[in-house]
Formats: structure tokens, C-alpha cells, sequence
């Protein structure tokens, strides 16, 4: 065993929906049951969704806001950590595919922590919206602590070779805008609309847009955000200086984009994406808007331009793992600041005022 495990550790605690977030040192290090790993957290990821939902605004699928969430919640879904312990009765697990982990595998704490394996989703390749699951942002402590419990039936094994400060982001905004790219369907030399496109979100949906050989169109304001959008191959439109900022992209594309992606959460940024929409084109929503945000747009709209309209929910495990491949042979480059653990506060702080360049990743034991 390379480390000692300690009794306690620091972790950050939402004691109830709507409150503080709360730095403590004192918090159990769990231990791993049958089928579990320990895992020594390293780097996470600070999500907007911890946000909401330490908040208390994390939306459902009614719309509603998610009250049934685990108290005191222990955020954190964009974790990256070494395992330390193995839990009893490995071998005797009735799964084959995870005989292999041992002390030392680096591997991911994404969104979702366990699924059935059984139910209609988990064997379609879906499992994210298997019925059964639980996540690390409602039902289980994620990796805002120090060391945290995963299932060795649903373990996120990352490859030795990459750079563990950069992955984490990857996990969670980065698969979901993989996915995006992926339901786009896009064609190489076609158009591809960014709505937001400085964000978590937005950076990694640029350049997997490129990679997909799309030419890729960034929506955000400011000179920063124009610097960071073009650096990473994006043109980029203003949308607090545009005049007409649709008629502006259907200029730039020729009649309008083939697909949208929207990260932003107001209602306009949505309608306004799909009136950017040349005929046949998609909306790809990844961004979860808190509370009862609706599109606007008229069903005549969707009908007569033929148009189509496709959420996600982050991705599958196989599609993390094409996202962070991507990552790992350098085509898509995550743009991350690393803070020390300590300064989840101020994150959250510049989070809300929407003042981050691509993503900023905390160092837990890193
Ligand atoms: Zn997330
Ligand atoms: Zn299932």
C-alpha cells in the first residue's frame, strides 16, 4: 500500500439545498464495500451543475427543481484520482471486465456513478439514462473530498499517458459536447453554430466541432472570449454588438448553419439558435438551463424548415472514452486553470458572473 489511509478528511459539505458550501476537515473517509474501489482524489473539475445544484436549482426532467438530492451533498463529477484500496470480495464479483483493477489505475469520477446493467438503456448503450443509476451530483459524494468510493462494475480506467491537471473537464463538458458534435451529424466543410462558446462547454464543442471537420462559428461577447475563440479555430460573432445577430449568421454561412449548439441558458439563446438554422438543420442542447426555461419556437417553424431538435445528457461510458482519446492524441486540448483545492467558493463566484475562460480544474492531492 503506497499511502497510509487517514480517518478524516476535507471535503466540501452542502449542509442543505440553498445554503453555503462549506470547506471541512473532518469529513469520514468512506470505505469501499464489495465491488468498490477507494480512490485518492487528485484534480476535479468545478461543473455548473454542482452549482445548481448545491443551490438547490439543478433542474429535472419535469422542469422542476431536484429537491431529493443526499444531505449534506459532496459535489464534484470532473474528478480524476488514483486508486488506493481495493474492497473485499473483488474476486468474487460476477463481472468479468473489471478483474483488472488494482492500486495505482488512474481512473475517472464522472456524473454517473453505478447503473443497473441490465434495463434498457444500459444494454442500448445509453446507460446515462438508466432508471436505476445514481450520479455524484444527487445520490452520491462526488470528488469535492479528498478520497471517494467507486463501483469496480462501472469504472472510468483512463489511459497512463495522459495529463491528469487536464482530463477531468473532459469527463463531464467535454463528453457531453462530443456527444452534441456526435448528434449533429455533422459533414466536413459544413456549419457549425457555438452558443456560448468561451465556456466549459463551448471550447471543447468548438474544437470537437473541428475535429469532425465542421467550420465552427463562436457566439460570446468580449475581446477575451473573441482571443480564446479564434485561438482555438473558431470565427467569432458578438452577440451584445451585432445589429441582427441571425441575419449575421446566415451571412457568414451561406443561408444559415447546419447545426446549433447551445451551452447558454436563456430562452432566447435557444430560439434565437434555431432561427440561425439553415433548412434540415439541428439544435443540439447540452446546457441545462436552471428552472422552467422553454423554446420558443413555433411548431410551424420546426416543421417547415425541416429542423430537428436533439438534447443530451452527458454521454455513455464508451463515448467518455472516444471524447478523452481525442484528448489524449492532442487533437482537442482542454483549456483549464488550476486552482488549489481551497478556492471553490471563489470558482463558484466567477462561475455565476459567467467570467471563465474554458474551465477551472481544483488540485486535490495533485
Ligand atoms: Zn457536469
Ligand atoms: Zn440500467
Amino acid at each position: 500500500m503506497a499511502d497510509s489511509i487517514p480517518e478524516t478528511q476535507k471535503a466540501y459539505l452542502v449542509p442543505e439545498l440553498g445554503g453555503t458550501v462549506n470547506l471541512v476537515t473532518d469529513y469520514p473517509v468512506p470505505k469501499p464495500g464489495p465491488n468498490e474501489v477507494l480512490v485518492k482524489v487528485l484534480y476535479t473539475g468545478v461543473c455548473q451543475s454542482d452549482l445548481h445544484t448545491a443551490r438547490g436549482t439543478a433542474p429535472g426532467a419535469d422542469g422542476k427543481f431536484i429537491t431529493d438530492i443526499k444531505l449534506p451533498h459532496v459535489g464534484g463529477h470532473e474528478g480524476v484520482g488514483r486508486v488506493v484500496q481495493v474492497g473485499p470480495d473483488e474476486a468474487s464479483t460476477s463481472r468479468g471486465e473489471v478483474a483488472n483493477v488494482k492500486e495505482g489505475d488512474v481512473v475517472g469520477i464522472r456524473f454517473l456513478a453505478r447503473v443497473c446493467h441490465e434495463c434498457e438503456f444500459c444494454t442500448s448503450g445509453r446507460e446515462q439514462h438508466c432508471q436505476q443509476a445514481t450520479n455524484h451530483l444527487h445520490h452520491e459524494d462526488g470528488s469535492f473530498q479528498e478520497y471517494c468510493v467507486l463501483d469496480t462494475k462501472y469504472l472510468t480506467l483512463l489511459p497512463a499517458d495522459i495529463d491528469l491537471s487536464v482530463v477531468g473537464p473532459v469527463l463531464c463538458a467535454g463528453v457531453t459536447a462530443y456527444k452534441a458534435v456526435k448528434n449533429a451529424g455533422l459533414s466536413t466543410g459544413q456549419w457549425l453554430v457555438v452558443v456560448g462558446a468561451g465556456g466549459g462547454l463551448g471550447h471543447f464543442a468548438i474544437q470537437y466541432g473541428k475535429v469532425a471537420g465542421a467550420n465552427v462559428v463562436g457566439i460570446d461577447t468580449g475581446k477575451v472570449k473573441q482571443d480564446f475563440i479564434e485561438s482555438l479555430g473558431g470565427k467569432f460573432v458578438d452577440f451584445s454588438k451585432s445589429p441582427n445577430i441571425v441575419e449575421e449568421i446566415k451571412t457568414l454561412t451561406g443561408g444559415g448553419a447546419h447545426a446549433a449548439i447551445v451551452t447558454s441558458g436563456s430562452p432566447k439563446a435557444f430560439s434565437g439558435a434555431v432561427d440561425m438554422l439553415r433548412i434540415g438543420g439541428t439544435l443540439c442542447c447540452i446546457g441545462i438551463p436552471p428552472g422552467d426555461v422553454h423554446l420558443t419556437t413555433p411548431v410551424a417553424t420546426i416543421i417547415i424548415k425541416g429542423l430537428k431538435v436533439v438534447g443530451n445528457l452527458v454521454g455513455s461510458m464508451s463515448e467518455t472514452l472516444e471524447a478523452v482519446e481525442l484528448v489524449r492524441k492532442g487533437q482537442v486540448k482542454p483549456h483549464i486553470e488550476v486552482r488549489d483545492f481551497d478556492q471553490l467558493t471563489e470558482v463558484y463566484e466567477l462561475l455565476e458572473r459567467g467570467d471563465i475562460l474554458g474551465r477551472i480544474v481544483l488540485r486535490v492531492a495533485g
